[in-house]
Order: structure tokens, then C-alpha cells, then sequence
């Protein structure tokens, strides 16, 4: 703490990341990343960025991967905002458009930065409870409010809602923003951007950093109704005109010029969840239902802190929130079909 800190940041609880650790050799569970590499196309795409692109600034409106977004989607150029991480995208939606008079509604367990950009941001919120099997009931959230926030499928549950909920969320509340953050649809999820035709109220947020293995890179986007869009980018053009850089919008091109090596490698890690999934129950965890790159289980018998600590020690990391409703829980992402074999068996030596 020191005296010269704002009043502001004096009071922040800023948001953990899961552990990032140097050491090779663990099995790495814990962060959600996909356990394959990104397409050849994006190596390629790295070693052809060339010097002169680099002494120069970016393009501000990233107009290349913009227009390739919006055809990749079936939008208009002007429907999509891109921004360093979804993680920037949705702090800038908190700032343009979630902010107002009536509390923010999201669900009681969800990821966990959303009351941290509240806290940043100064914006009301009220968390409303997920039903005793971890769904959202869109029949919950008709209570006026500021805004709606919505990851589908949740984090850190991975539970699902299907495309009907969502549309009916929207007719339920006409007035409002409603942002759903897709992070983890890729994974078997159907995504609520073919509802934006219909809703100028709904803004979808999307990444790279899971289903297309590249959140070394940070690029995230948010797609919706022109007007939402220039909402961010309001926002964008007095914070950072160059949120994406060179590398980041020539990579992302590339990613979407490899539409098949990207269904692989999400089929790759749906049937690695099917299959960790189905050995789990066998071991007494109770998994719930995902439609994401990580499960969410509880350990027989309990104590999931102490599973989560004892597997650290046999460097096998997962994540482990220690709060209400979820404290006999712990998230684990999908790894290769290696990296799951090596967690089940971690956990038969200590269960
Ligand atoms: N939304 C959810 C639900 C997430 O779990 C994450 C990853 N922590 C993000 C958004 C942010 O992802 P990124 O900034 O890498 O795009």
C-alpha cells in the first residue's frame, strides 16, 4: 500500500489468473489453454511478418481482420469490434454500455473478474443464484436492470444454454444490453450471433485464446448491432487506438484461412472431454455437464482443496475456488488424452 495510490485503487481486489508456472514438466490444467498447437498457417503467418510492418503503427480499425471477421460471421464490418483479449473487450463493454442506473444482473457463480470490472468501473450489480444444478433460468432475469452479462457455456461450471434461452432472455428484456460472452462456445456450444439480426440489444463476445490455441496472442471481439459497436469503440478511441497490433491481426487472419485444422482440433478436445468425463464418474466425481474445454467435478468423499493441493504436489495443476456453493469443486481443462491420463492417475494413487 502506498500513500500516493488513488482512493480507488486502495479499494480494488484485482482478479488472479490462474498460475502460469515455468516448469515444464507439469501437466498444466489450469488456465484453460488448449493442449494443441495453432495451425501451421499461423507459424507461417509468424515468420512472414516483416520488419517495415513492424516500424510502423498498426492499422487503429484492424479493416483487414474486420472485414474477414464480419464475412466469417455472415456481419458487416461495422458489427464488429476487436480488442486485446476478450477480457479488454468486455472491461470496454463494462465502461460503454453496462454502466447505468440499475444494477448489472449475472449469475451468482461465473467468472469471476466480471465483480472485479464492477468494483474498477463503479457499476451496481446483483448476482442471481444458478438453480441446485448449476443452470441459468433465464426466468430469473426479469427484473429490470442496467444490463445482463451471460457466459455461455458458464465459467467455471461449463454448463450450457441452449440458443432458445438465450432468445428468450432477449424478448424478456427489450431494454437492455444483454452480453453473452462466448469464450467456450467453439466447444459444442451453438453461438447467439445468428440472433443479432434480431436483437439490436445483444452483443456477443468472442476469443481466440481457447478453441484457436492462441491466448498467447490476446485477441478477442465483440459482435453485435452498429450502434453497440460504436458504443466500444468510443470507448476504445479515448483508452488505446492500437489495441491490436501487427502480429496479432496477421495471425488471427491466418487462423481463419485453417477452418478445418480449427474443427479438428475442437473435436480433438470434445472427445478428450467425453472420455476424461466418462473415467471421472467411474472414479465416484460427479462432473457436471459441459459444453467447454475444462469440466467442473467434485471429488467423492470431498475435500476438494486438499485433491487440489495433494495433485500439485505430483505436478498435476487444476484450479480450485474456495468459495460459497463451489468450495468441493475443482475446474480442470481438457489436456491431450497424455495430460488426462496423467491426472487419472495422480488421482487413483490418492483416492
Ligand atoms: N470470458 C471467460 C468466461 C473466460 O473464462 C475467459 C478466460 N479467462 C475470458 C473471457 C478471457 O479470455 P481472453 O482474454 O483470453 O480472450
Amino acid at each position: 500500500m502506498s500513500r500516493y495510490w488513488s482512493t480507488l485503487v486502495k479499494q480494488l481486489t484485482p482478479y488472479v489468473p490462474g498460475e502460469q508456472p515455468r516448469h515444464p514438466n507439469l501437466v498444466k490444467l489450469n488456465t484453460n489453454e488448449n493442449p494443441y498447437p495453432p495451425s501451421p498457417k499461423v507459424l507461417e503467418a509468424l515468420s512472414s511478418v516483416d520488419g517495415d510492418a513492424l516500424r510502423r503503427y498498426p492499422d487503429p480499425e484492424s479493416n483487414e481482420l474486420r472485414h474477414r471477421l464480419a464475412c466469417y460471421f455472415d456481419l458487416r464490418p461495422d458489427q464488429v469490434f476487436l480488442g486485446n483479449g476478450s477480457d479488454e473487450v468486455l472491461a470496454l463493454a463494462f465502461q460503454a454500455l453496462l454502466k447505468q442506473e440499475l444494477p448489472l444482473l449475472f449469475p451468482d457463480i461465473t467468472y469471476s473478474f466480471y465483480p472485479v470490472w464492477c468494483e474498477l468501473y463503479g457499476v451496481q450489480y446483483r448476482q442471481v443464484p444458478l438453480d441446485a444444478d448449476f443452470q441459468v433460468d433465464v426466468g430469473d432475469y426479469q427484473i429490470e436492470s442496467g444490463g445482463i452479462l451471460i457466459p455461455n457455456p458458464n465459467a467455471p461450471t461449463g454448463v450450457l444454454l441452449g440458443l432458445e434461452d438465450i432468445r428468450q432472455l432477449l424478448l424478456n428484456n427489450r431494454d437492455s444490453v444483454v452480453v453473452v460472452d462466448e469464450a467456450y462456445i467453439d466447444f459444442g456450444g451453438q453461438s447467439a450471433v445468428s440472433l443479432i439480426s434480431d436483437f439490436d440489444n445483444l452483443l456477443v463476445v468472442q476469443t481466440v485464446s481457447k478453441s484457436r490455441s492462441l491466448a498467447g496472442l490476446r485477441v478477442g471481439v465483440a459482435l453485435g448491432h452498429a450502434d453497440l459497436i460504436e458504443g466500444l469503440d468510443r470507448v476504445k478511441n479515448s483508452f488505446n487506438s492500437y489495441p491490436m497490433d501487427v502480429v496479432a491481426q496477421q495471425v488471427t487472419l491466418a487462423s481463419l484461412d485453417d477452418e478445418q485444422y480449427f474443427q479438428r482440433s475442437c473435436d480433438k478436445v470434445v472427445a478428450s472431454r467425453q472420455r476424461l468425463t466418462q473415467a471421472l464418474q467411474q472414479m465416484g466425481f460427479a462432473v457436471l455437464p459441459s459444453a467447454a474445454n475444462f469440466v467442473f467435478v467434485s471429488p467423492p468423499g470431498g475435500d476438494a482443496a486438499s485433491l487440489f493441493a495433494a495433485l500439485r504436489e505430483r505436478g498435476v495443476i487444476v484450479r480450485y475456488f474456495n468459495k460459497p456453493r463451489i468450495d468441493q469443486f475443482l475446474r480442470i481443462t481438457i489436456g491431450t488424452d497424455e495430460q488426462c491420463d496423467a491426472l487419472l492417475a495422480a488421482l487413483q494413487e490418492l483416492l
